[in-house]
C-alpha cells in the first residue's frame, strides 16, 4: 500500500459500495471502515424494485445484499447523508465529519422529477426501496397507471403493473419503448406489450401531471389529457454527485474516473451508477447504470484505493444489463454502437426470441437476447475486447 490507510469511509451504503467494502478486506485491508448511507437500511437490491417485490412474489428480506452472517466490520452510519467533501473529510448532515485515507464515492443514481406536477399525491417515482413500498400499494389498488418513460425501468414498470390487473399507458417520447437500446430489434418490446394489453404512446411528450376530481390527469403536448389514478415517472436518473460540489473533484455527467476507478483527488476513488470511467473501448467516459458494472469494478477500484498493482491489462468483461418485460428475459451484452453489422443468429424477431450478433469487422463486439439465455451467454463469453484487438481500434467501424 503506498499510502497509510487506516481509515477508508465509503459514501454510499448500497451494490456498489458494498462490494468495494468487501474487495477491500479481501485484498487485505484491515483498518476501519465507515459506511455511510443516506437511506435507512442496510444495502438491499434494486432490480427486483420493478420485478417481483411490486407483484409481492419477492419481499424486503430476499433483497439483502449481505451474506448470511456476513461481517466486514464496518462501522454503518445509516439514515444520514454526506453533505459536503472539503479538504480530506466528509461532512455528514447530521453534524459529524470524519477525515479518511481512503475515500470510496458509491453515491449511485437518482430519479429524474422534472416533470411539472412529479411531487403530487399519487406520482410515483422508482428508485428506492421505499419508493417501492409505495408503489406496489398502490398497484393493489388497481385502476388505470400511466407510466411515463421509455427506457427498461417504463417497460419493468408497465408489464408488472398490469401483471398485477391494472389498466396501463405507456408514454415514451421515441418511436418504440427501448429503441435507444435495442434500435430495431426494440419491436419486440412493442409487441410484448401490445400481447400483454398494454397501450404504448409513442413520441409522447408530457406537458405536466395535475390533480382533478380526486385523481390525475397527464397532459401532453398534443392536447391529449390521459386520466390517470397513479403515474409512474420513469423518465432515467441523474448521478448523486451534488455534494461533490465544490469539492475540487473533476465531475460531469458523474464523477469523472480513469479506467481504473481513480478520481481527479488522491485517494479516492469512485464506481457505481454515480461514476463515468473512462472506457478504453469506447475511447471515452462513460456512466453505465447496470448491476454488473457496479460489482465487477470493485476489485478494481478497491486495488486502486490500496495502491496496489496497476490493474491488469486482461481484457475486462463487457457491460451486461438484463430485464424481465412481460414474461421474457432481455439481455444485452458489450458496445453494440461499435459494430457495423448486426445479424439475428438464433430465432427470429418475430416470434419474440432471438439472439442478435453485433459485429466490427466481422469480431463480435456485443450481443442482445430475448429468451434465449444459453445461446446468449455462450456468445456473451466470446465477446471481443476492443482494446485487445489491435486491427479494431480506430473512430470508424
Ligand atoms: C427499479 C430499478 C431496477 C433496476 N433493474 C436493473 C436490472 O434489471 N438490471 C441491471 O443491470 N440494473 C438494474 N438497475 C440498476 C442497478 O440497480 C444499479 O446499477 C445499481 O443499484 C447501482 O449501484 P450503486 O451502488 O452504484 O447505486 P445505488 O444502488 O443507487 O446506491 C447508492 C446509495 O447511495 C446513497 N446516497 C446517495 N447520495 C448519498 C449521500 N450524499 N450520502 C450518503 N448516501 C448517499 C443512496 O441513498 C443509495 O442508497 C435497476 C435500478 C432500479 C432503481
Amino acid at each position: 500500500m503506498s499510502r497509510a490507510m487506516n481509515r477508508v469511509v465509503v459514501v454510499g451504503a448500497s451494490l456498489a459500495g458494498l462490494a468495494t467494502a468487501r474487495s477491500l478486506r479481501v485484498q487485505g485491508y484491515d483498518g476501519e471502515l465507515v459506511m455511510v448511507g443516506e437511506e435507512p437500511h442496510r444495502p438491499y437490491d434494486r432490480p427486483p424494485l420493478s420485478k417481483d417485490f411490486l407483484t409481492g412474489t419477492t419481499d424486503v428480506a430476499d433483497l439483502t445484499l449481505e451474506s448470511n452472517g456476513e461481517d466486514l466490520g464496518i462501522d454503518w452510519k445509516l439514515g444520514t447523508r454526506a453533505d459536503r467533501l472539503e479538504n480530506g473529510k466528509v461532512y455528514l448532515e447530521d453534524g459529524t465529519s470524519w477525515a479518511y485515507d481512503g475515500l470510496v464515492i458509491a453515491t449511485g443514481a437518482r430519479a429524474r422529477t422534472d416533470v411539472v406536477g412529479a411531487r403530487l399525491d399519487g406520482v410515483h417515482l422508482l428508485r428506492t426501496l421505499d419508493d417501492a413500498l409505495a408503489l406496489r400499494e398502490g398497484l393493489r389498488r388497481g385502476g388505470r397507471v400511466v407510466v411515463v418513460g421509455g427506457g427498461y425501468i417504463g417497460s419493468e414498470v408497465a408489464s408488472t403493473a398490469r401483471a398485477m390487473g391494472c389498466e396501463v399507458t405507456l408514454l415514451v417520447s421515441g418511436t418504440a419503448p427501448l429503441h435507444h437500446a435495442l434500435g430495431p430489434h426494440a419491436v419486440v418490446v412493442s409487441d410484448l406489450h401490445h400481447r400483454h394489453g398494454v397501450e404504448v404512446v409513442t413520441r409522447a411528450r408530457v406537458t405536466g401531471i395535475r390533480p382533478s376530481g380526486g385523481s390525475l390527469v397527464v397532459d401532453l403536448a398534443d392536447g391529449r389529457r390521459l386520466p390517470a389514478d397513479r403515474v409512474v415517472l420513469g423518465t432515467g436518473a441523474v448521478p448523486a454527485t451534488a455534494w461533490l460540489a465544490g469539492s475540487g473533484l473533476e465531475l460531469g455527467d458523474g464523477v469523472r474516473c480513469d479506467a481504473t476507478g481513480a478520481t481527479s483527488l488522491p485517494g479516492v476513488v469512485a464506481l457505481g451508477d454515480c461514476s463515468a470511467w473512462f472506457d478504453p473501448a469506447l475511447g471515452r467516459h462513460c456512466r453505465v447504470e447496470h448491476w454488473t458494472s457496479a460489482v465487477d469494478r470493485a476489485p478494481i477500484a478497491a486495488r486502486t484505493l490500496l495502491g496496489g498493482e496497476a490493474p491488469t491489462t486482461a481484457p475486462r468483461r463487457a457491460p451486461y444489463l438484463w430485464s424481465d418485460i412481460h414474461g421474457s428475459r432481455i439481455q444485452m451484452a458489450g458496445h453494440a454502437e461499435l459494430a457495423n453489422s448486426c445479424a439475428v443468429e438464433t430465432g427470429s424477431v418475430a416470434e419474440g426470441s432471438f439472439v442478435a450478433v453485433y459485429r466490427r469487422r466481422g469480431h463480435p463486439v456485443a450481443v442482445l437476447g430475448v429468451d434465449q439465455p444459453k445461446h446468449f451467454m455462450s456468445v456473451r463469453r466470446r465477446l471481443v475486447s476492443i482494446p485487445a484487438v489491435p486491427s479494431l481500434q480506430g473512430a470508424s467501424a
